[in-house]
């Protein structure tokens, strides 16, 4: 076991325990710990103790396997669940009690609607074109049809106008025939707290809101919910940081990391001064070292930008990339690691206790959100509460 102080703060088991099971063809293994989600859900919610946390769950739930992480919430009490498409939603309903509601964030899609309403998924109306034909449905079939409405506040993204809104809002009955379950909209800047634009979409917000004001508000999102308190609303929509990624905006020490990566050792080789590694050659050894291939490459998400700039980690040593990272391999210089330490078949962390999804974020420029989101289905997806593997599901 290493020793570092992030260890302290990580419930994961030794790396010689995880090399048992992995199998042979698998790029890596992607760990997942429910426990740590459901610790971190129910911590947003003791710091918004008036409103409701939902979740944010589109893309897979971030690539880590929403149909697993969704019952975990539920179970804390989550009951309302965003994704980005009707199809996503409609993979996710099983998974979930039937009084689960959930929204779908890109809007209604021309010829979805009636799906939609069978199926009791709540679209989000982005647009007069969907408000009007989730109306003409519910004229059409005599019932009353829920929706979220989303207003743009200043991002210019998704969303009614204020003009739009006021235009759709005077249509006959459509107050009543539409069950507006929440006014929602969505902060270009959380992750700056300070900055004016947030103040700006705030205050627009408020007016739209005025409009509607028996009805619930949602607007932040984790970055807002963690750092711009006055957003919260009725109903937060944390994606991000339910996996105890900062969002940019700092954490609260009491949530943990839920995510690591290890990638399997494939080869290992001693090399000579002079000896090149790679495509392009980028690297080129100036003295003897020891090399290892690593079986994860840019197909599976770790990025080729990290060619010469990132590192594996392996017995709490830092392991450097050498030269360009392949489509399905990476080599790292093993060189400094203790005599029998890094064979064929081990594993090393990718992302854990000594490196973090920000810390890759950082180096990539980019957010956490496009790391996670990355993270192909090569990796076997492990899911663990604390310590113990409960659930596996390889995904191949
Ligand atoms: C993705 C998304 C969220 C969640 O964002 P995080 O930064 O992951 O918390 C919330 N609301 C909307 C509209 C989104 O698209």
């Amino acid at each position: 076991m290493v020793t570092e102080a992030g260890e302290a703060a990580s419930s994961f088991t030794a790396d010689t325990v995880w090399r048992e099971s992995l199998s042979t063809d698998e790029a890596g293994r992607l760990t997942v710990d429910l426990g740590a989600i459901a610790d971190n859900y129910s911590h947003i919610c003791a710091m918004h103790p008036t409103a409701r946390v939902g979740a944010v769950l589109k893309a897979d739930g971030y690539g880590l396997g929403a149909a697993h992480i969704a019952p975990v919430l539920a179970k804390q009490g989550c009951g309302e669940f965003f994704v980005a498409h009707l199809a996503e939603a409609l993979a996710l309903k099983p998974h979930l009690p039937p009084s689960a509601c959930l929204y779908v964030l890109n809007g209604l899609a021309p010829g979805d609607e009636a799906c939609c309403a069978a199926e009791g998924i709540i679209p989000v109306l982005n647009t007069p074109h969907q408000a009007r034909a989730w109306y003409a449905l519910a004229l059409a079939q005599s019932r009353t049809l829920p929706a979220a409405l989303q207003v743009d506040t200043g991002m210019s993204r998704l969303g009614l106008d204020e003009r739009e809104l006021e235009d759709v809002l005077g249509w006959p009955e459509f107050a009543q025939l539409i069950d507006i379950r929440v006014l929602m909209s969505h902060l270009a800047c959380a992750d700056l707290p300070a900055t004016a634009a947030n103040a700006s979409q705030m205050l627009r917000f408020a007016l739209s809101g005025a409009r509607l004001a028996s009805v619930p508000k949602s607007l932040a999102n984790s970055a807002a919910a963690l750092g711009l308190p006055e957003a919260g609303g009725d109903l937060l929509r944390p994606g991000l940081v339910l996996y105890g990624v900062d969002p940019g905006t700092g954490m609260p020490p009491q949530m943990r990391a839920a995510i690591r990566l290890d990638a399997r050792i494939i080869q290992i080789r001693d090399i000579s001064a002079g000896a090149a590694v790679g495509y392009g050659h980028d690297y080129v050894a100036d003295t003897p070292r020891r090399i290892a291939t690593l079986s994860v490459g840019y197909a599976d998400g770790w990025s080729r930008g990290l060619s010469g700039k990132g590192a594996a980690w392996h017995a709490g040593r830092r392991l450097p990339i050498l030269g360009r990272i392949s489509m399905d391999t990476c080599v790292v210089d093993v060189t400094g690691l203790p005599e029998g330490c890094g064979r064929p078949g081990d594993l090393v962390e990718l992302i854990g206790p000594h490196q973090s999804v920000e810390d890759l974020a950082g180096l990539l420029d980019t957010t956490p959100h496009e790391i996670l989101t990355s993270l192909g289905g090569r990796f076997m997806r492990v899911y663990v509460d604390g310590t113990a593997p409960h659930a596996k599901d390889a995904i191949s």
